[in-house]
């Protein structure tokens, strides 16, 4: 759920086992009252990052279905998801400047459906083929495949006592005795440190743990939702395999980045674009060796237990940005939606102005 979309999470407001889904946990991080006007007030933002994200989708829907075809040839895999570009793309109608522009937005689609074939997509298309021999059960390939995972609360005042939280990745295949799930993202930006780290040792441990102590001076929202997000994806995939039949495997967890522009090389003249695919697999900056050694699964203690308490002050309504306000105000306030509406930041401004 985005903001823009604003529906109303009604889910959360009845005692029980309740529900919320990854991207309100990461607007949460960002700040509890935009929490509170997207997913329980059911306020829409003014923000607007449809045009992108619309774009991503044809990338998205023409990879799946070509993996949902079963070519695992090069060419035959390249050719299904380009035919099929081609059409979501005939029936896209986004205005553009000029047909040059229009021209170019395709050419810019074509050559990152490339970069992906070429990096990583026969792979993935053959360890689809291998998963789907494996478990004839169940999905395999979305975009949006459904998973979620149950957080069980620490004892509070709120009468929830566990909290499903949902998320999706856009396909499952099989690498050796692991089931990774693969999520399209528009970039890796928001990762931080996560995306050139991969070891929990070394940087991540910290950096998430001071994240959360007032003193320590840091304040990364982007960086605790993707280790959240981490820990839901896996989880969830963990009970799919359960469904599938393969207990026995690890579960891993990839992003791929659909509109990175950095490794985007642009011929004006010729009218030619390339581009490179970096991938990132999440799994071994999340999972704490410790954890991995008691449970022999892709778990991180530390992460699971604050999600379990950012989840507890979410079902208990602990919306007020006052404890974070420096960190809020500088950091999420500049880019909100809500400020029209947001007492919070009208206050400030008052005061400021005063
Ligand atoms: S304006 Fe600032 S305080 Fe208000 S909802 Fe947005 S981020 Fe939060």
């Amino acid at each position: 759920m985005t903001e823009g979309d604003a529906e109303v999470d009604s889910r959360m407001r009845s005692p029980g086992t309740d529900s919320l889904d990854v991207d309100g946990l990461e607007t949460y991080l960002h700040c509890p009252r935009r929490y509170e006007f997207a997913h329980v007030d059911g306020l829409e933002g003014s923000d607007d990052g449809t045009t992108i994200d619309d774009r991503i989708a044809l990338l998205r829907t023409a990879i799946c279905d070509a993996l949902r075809r079963g070519e695992t040839g090069r060419e035959a895999f390249a050719d299904a998801a380009g035919e099929r570009l081609e059409a979501l793309w005939a029936d896209h109608d986004e205005r553009f400047h000029s047909r040059t522009q229009r021209r170019h937005e395709r050419r810019v689609l074509e050559a990152t459906l490339e970069a992906y074939v070429e990096t990583v997509g026969v792979d993935h298309a053959e360890g689809v083929e291998r998963l789907t021999a494996e478990s004839t059960d169940g999905e395999l390939v979305g975009p949006d495949l459904p998973l979620s995972s149950t957080v069980s609360l620490p004892a509070t005042e709120t009468d929830t006592e566990s909290v499903t939280i949902d998320a999706s990745v856009d396909y499952v295949y099989a690498d050796g005795r692991s089931i990774v799930g693969v999520q399209f993202v528009p970039t890796l930006r928001s990762l931080g440190l996560l995306r050139y780290r991969s070891d929990w040792e070394r940087g991540i441990a910290e950096r998430f743990t001071d994240h959360f102590d007032p003193d320590a001076g840091v304040f990364d929202p982007s960086f605790v939702a993707s280790l959240f997000e981490t820990a839901v994806v896996i989880d969830g995939l963990r009970t799919r395999c359960q469904q599938l039949g393969l207990e026995d495997r690890t579960c891993r967890y990839v992003q791929i980045p659909l509109a990175d522009r950095s490794g985007t090389a642009i011929n004006w003249v010729r009218e030619t674009v390339e581009t490179s695919l970096e991938t990132k697999d999440l799994t071994d900056g999340y999972i704490d060796h410790h954890t991995y050694g008691m449970t022999h699964e892709h778990r991180n203690r530390t992460v699971d237990d604050r999600l379990a308490d950012v989840v507890s002050e979410i079902a208990g309504d602990a919306f007020d940005p006052t404890d974070r306000w420096d960190d809020i105000s500088s950091d999420a306030c500049p880019d909100c939606g809500y400020t029209v509406c947001c007492q919070d930041y009208i206050a400030e401004e008052v005061r400021f102005d005063g």
